[in-house]
């Protein structure tokens, strides 16, 4: 699958396409439930060195 991302702060951002082989994906609360987009993260995000 292919992942759109503009997170080019992200060690895994190539050209807006995600470069990691997988991702995981939290909820921003884990003691609530999710009901708009900017209520989740991406978990696999690493910094660019
Ligand atoms: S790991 Fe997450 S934040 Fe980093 S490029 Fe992929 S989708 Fe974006």
């Amino acid at each position: 699958m292919e992942v759109r991302c503009y997170v080019d702060s992200c060690t895994y951002w190539g050209n807006n396409i995600c470069q990691a082989e997988a991702i995981e994906v939290n909820s921003e609360d884990a003691e609530k439930t999710p009901q708009r987009s900017d209520h989740t993260m991406c978990n696999t995000f690493k910094p660019r060195e």
